[in-house]
């Protein structure tokens, strides 16, 4: 894929329904992971950019965009995931060259994006107030208001998938947006801006300035005419957003990735379980913020549910995102070496399987073989450090007071899933885990676009995803009218 054959031009900002290059003319090297090879230039938007943005954002809450009706506005995103649709093989194929995941995860994100938008188009006119009883001769309503101009700091993990979570979200309540993709991953950013412009949304309702965190991320964070900011990324960023918005005392949506758990009991199925105990830690390369890395297991199952693990993961092949195989290599060089610092200081542990690098995959790209790590004390390290790669330890338990304390032992709480045929034992253990979703006998990272999601603890607070998140995206205003 050349960036020139793309429909849009991918070194410029989308701002009031232009395509316009930097204020300062910067721009930065768009790097295939796969290969290691620059193909391109994207913009090194910064704050004049953002600047730009909010106000063209502004002048959409007061013109045009903010005039539709919401059935309009679910209109204009339905057509909009139409038209994902109609790109999807190639909107695939940007995402896989972009963030070197295989195609067939890179078309999946493609079609939740589309569903992302037809769930919050359905349900942009469905969002009602209350009447609320109160004295006599008062009537009492309540509104939903959006919160007028919204930002959205995206990682590069899955950029179609987080696009569709939050901005659709936010559109459906008629705020306006402003997008600040990761460096290393906006071409579908790029490309959903384009889409929008096709299907008609009014110019500054979606606006998206490429660059890096620290200059275009902190002056959307730090804009003083930004009334909410979502963010999906690492701890230590979420904190500095969250700092930034405080001192405009804005809300903030803050989902932070995880150490996410699955439990399997004694009485678990095991050849149902056993995909998506490893499926769920190997997606995406495990730069996934709902991996599941660590996998607890009841000791009386522990030997043979590791040795059938390990055959899994025996076969588990790594090669280039065209090639379409199990994984793809790791975003960046930088993201390599962090994997390889954990699995450095993992030198003490059993390593029960790993998988294997394709012979066609290119020396430049950023490799890692998926591993499996057994022995794991729960206080380890790599038991209780977000890692973000094809990472998984297995850590075994004697009863289910000691499996949901392990459980709950890290600063995370973003998923869980909890495999036992036990129905109270379901009930009991999805009660006792602190996270935001929990799955019984079966895993879901990622999936779902109904289901609200995020995370408690250094997981972040807010939650995305589902109905859930339109409330997230509009404040609420209480009316009382006096008439006797
Ligand atoms: P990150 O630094 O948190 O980046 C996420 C987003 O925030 C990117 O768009 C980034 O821009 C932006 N950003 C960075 N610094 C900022 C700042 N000071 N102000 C405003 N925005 C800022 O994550 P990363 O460096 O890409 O990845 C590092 C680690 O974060 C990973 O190893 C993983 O543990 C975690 N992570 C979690 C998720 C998740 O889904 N929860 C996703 C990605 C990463 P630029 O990248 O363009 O600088
Ligand atoms: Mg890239």
């Amino acid at each position: 894929m050349t960036l020139a054959a793309l429909w849009y031009p991918t070194d410029k900002c989308f701002i009031d329904g232009r395509w316009q290059p930097p204020a300062n003319g910067k721009t930065l090297p768009l790097e295939n992971p796969s290969t290691g090879q620059v193909i391109g230039q994207i913009a090194r938007g910064s704050k004049d950019d953002i600047d730009a943005a909010v106000a063209a954002a502004t002048a959409a809450r007061t013109g045009d965009w903010g005039h539709l009706p919401a059935f309009e506005r679910g209109r204009l995103l339905g057509h909009m995931g139409r038209l994902v649709l109609s790109h999807v093989d190639q909107l695939a194929e940007i995402e896989a060259t972009d963030v070197g995941k295989p195609l067939k995860q890179a078309r999946a994100d493609v079609l939740a994006l589309a569903r992302y938008l037809e769930f919050y188009g359905g349900a942009a006119d469905k969002i009602m107030g209350e009447t609320i009883p109160y004295l006599n001769g008062y009537t009492v309503y309540t509104l939903r208001e959006p919160h007028g101009v919204t930002g959205h700091i995206i990682p590069w993990n899955y950029p179609m998938q987080i696009i569709g979570r939050s901005v659709g979200a936010a559109l459906a309540m008629g705020n306006a947006c402003v997008l600040k993709p990761a460096e290393e991953a906006c071409l579908t950013a790029l490309a959903f801006a384009a889409i929008a412009d096709e299907a008609g949304f009014p110019r500054g309702a979606i606006n998206v300035v490429p660059g890096l965190g620290t200059e275009a991320g902190a002056a959307l964070s730090e804009h003083s005419g930004v009334q909410h900011i979502s963010f999906t990324g690492s701890v230590p960023v979420g904190g500095l957003i969250q700092t930034a918005a405080a001192r405009n005392v804005v809300p903030v949506t803050l989902e932070l990735g995880g150490k996410s758990p699955q439990l399997v009991f004694e009485d678990a199925d095991l050849d149902a379980a056993l995909p998506y105990l490893v499926n769920a830690g190997i997606q995406n390369a495990g730069q996934t913020c709902s991996a599941s890395s660590r996998l607890l297991v009841h000791r009386s199952i522990h030997d043979q549910l590791l040795d059938r693990l390990a055959a899994r993961y025996r076969a588990l092949r790594v090669g280039p995102a065209m090639s379409d195989l199990d994984l793809g290599p790791l975003i960046s060089a930088n993201q390599k070496s962090i994997v390889a610092g954990y699995l450095a200081k993992g030198r003490d542990l059993e390593c029960a399987a790993k998988g294997e690098i394709s012979q066609s995959a290119p020396t430049g790209g950023h490799y890692i073989a998926p591993t499996l790590l057994a022995g794991v004390a729960p206080d380890h390290t790599l038991a209780r450090d977000e890692i973000f790669g094809p990472v998984q330890v297995v850590i075994p338990f004697d009863d289910e007071e000691q499996a949901i304390a392990i459980a709950n032992g890290t600063d995370f709480g973003l998923v869980a899933s909890i495999w036992t045929n036990s129905g109270a034992r379901q009930m009991r253990a999805a009660k006792a885990i602190r996270a935001g979703q929990i799955f019984i006998n079966n895993y879901g990272a990622g999936g779902g676009v109904e289901l609200p999601f995020g995370g408690i603890g250094k997981s972040g607070h807010g939650r995305e995803k589902g109905f859930e998140a339109l409330y997230g995206f509009s404040t609420l205003k209480t009316i009382a009218a006096l008439h006797n």
